[in-house]
């Protein structure tokens, strides 16, 4: 029987993965070995006693002794707190789901890459954050990292069987949000609910807002740049309001192998829970007829500054990336708080990469976990002093 892991459980890919492993069998098919979560405790122990799984852990330090409650009777072990996640990494899984959202999901899929199986990776800031350190400990442990967004996933489906050195260009696709046609002047006025209302895809707050700025689709980039190790210039974001086609990889004889699919982020999951196999999945089929048309147009570096900045953060990779996504998580808080307008969040990541990289430079500095966790730690101390000069 495989035995599988969900890191990020009660979220939005939590769920959806939750829901392949149900639909698969659940504990019938698989031994689960470990559930985590945050907040959501009730949805938490309702997920390990379905799947009856080894431990559940919040990462809620405060929330242990709900937890061991809403698991009483069921045999289900309980823990809390970012180590006892980590520690849960350290149980051997055949495929571990990567699905905690922001930094914290590199330390567990650091741990769970060190057992040498399949690691399915959503949690793009680790690749951001961390991607050499990441690849070369599946390179190390002879493990697998599976890509789970949804670009990614379409990349790598459009490369199996390729040439890579073929390869001459990787575009990804951009919905381009709920604000793909505001003019700038509107921008800055977005509030919280509006930036979180995507138009195609069903996400979690923070990736919804991340999207309506593009620092979704920034990070993507850099994700595209560390997973599959292409010079930056062959890497580009199209807009593509009906978020049908997620990739495009073009080759040298001009060739272009473009990956479709409804926007239901259980395709690339289940991608990599089949994975080598193509199993039945419970998404919609396309009907071309009925989409009539497909668009794409070039995203506005004006309106869209983020995918400025990531070509930067391509370009320089040592600890860039970690200064990066530190300094827009930050932003997306004070965002989130109401103390920064929308547009000021790009600012506020571009001050805080120049302030970091006239303080310590960002480029050669070697990148071992305690050289990332201690620039994610700077740049959200300098992200949030810079910020009070913008509010
Ligand atoms: P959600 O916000 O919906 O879920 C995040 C999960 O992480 C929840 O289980 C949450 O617990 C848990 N969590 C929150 N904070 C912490 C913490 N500090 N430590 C440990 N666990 C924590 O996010 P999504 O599912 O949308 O996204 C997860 C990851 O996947 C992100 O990296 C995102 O960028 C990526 N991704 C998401 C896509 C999507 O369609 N949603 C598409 C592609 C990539 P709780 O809810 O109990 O508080
Ligand atoms: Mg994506």
């Amino acid at each position: 029987m495989r035995s599988i892991s969900i890191f990020g459980a009660t979220g939005s890919i939590g769920e959806s993965t939750f829901d392949l492993i149900v639909r698969a069998g659940g504990a019938d098919a698989f031994r689960t070995v470990a559930l985590t979560g945050s907040a959501n405790i009730a949805r938490l122990a309702e997920m390990a006693r379905t799947l009856r799984a080894e431990i559940a852990v919040t990462a809620d330090p405060a929330r242990l002794s709900e937890l061991r409650e809403a698991l009483a009777g069921s045999g289900v072990q309980a823990a809390a707190g970012p180590d006892a996640i980590a520690d849960a990494a350290d149980r051997p899984a055949d495929w571990t789901m990567s699905a905690i959202v922001g930094a914290a999901g590199l330390v567990p899929g650091l741990r769970a890459l060190r057992h040498g199986r399949t690691l399915a990776l959503a949690n793009k800031e680790s690749l951001v954050t961390a991607g050499a350190l990441l690849l070369g400990t599946a390179r190390q442990h002879g493990a697998t990292i599976l890509p789970v967004d949804s670009e990614h996933s379409a990349v790598f489906q459009a490369l199996t069987g390729e040439d890579t050195a073929a390869v001459e260009r990787v575009i990804i696709t951009a919905s381009g949000g709920p604000f793909r046609d505001w003019p700038l002047e509107r921008l800055k006025a977005a509030t919280v609910a509006e930036a979180k209302a995507h138009p195609n895809w069903s996400m979690g707050n923070r990736i919804s807002i991340d999207s309506a700025s593009m620092f979704n689709k920034a990070l993507e980039l850099i994700e595209t740049r560390e997973y599959f190790g292409f010079d930056p210039d062959m890497i580009e974001a199209v807009v593509h309001p009906q978020s049908i086609v997620h990739a495009l990889v073009g080759f040298r004889d001009g060739a272009v192998m473009a990956h479709l699919g409804p926007p239901d982020m259980r395709h690339a999951i289940g991608f990599a829970l089949n994975f080598p196999d193509r199993a039945a999945l419970p998404v919609a089929r396309l009907d071309l007829a009925k989409l009539g048309s497909l668009t794409f147009q070039a995203p506005d570096p004006e309106r869209f500054p983020a995918l400025r900045l990531s070509r930067e953060v391509m370009r320089i990779r040592g600890l860039s990336g970690a200064a990066f996504n530190a300094a827009k998580e930050i932003a997306l808080d004070h965002f989130m708080e109401g103390r920064l307008g929308f547009l000021d969040m790009a600012g506020l990541v571009e001050a805080t990469l120049a302030r970091l990289s006239s303080e310590t430079g960002l480029g050669n500095a070697a990148t071992t976990l305690e050289d990332v966790l201690g620039m994610d730690h700077l740049a959200r101390v300098r992200a949030n002093e810079l910020a009070k000069t913008l509010q």
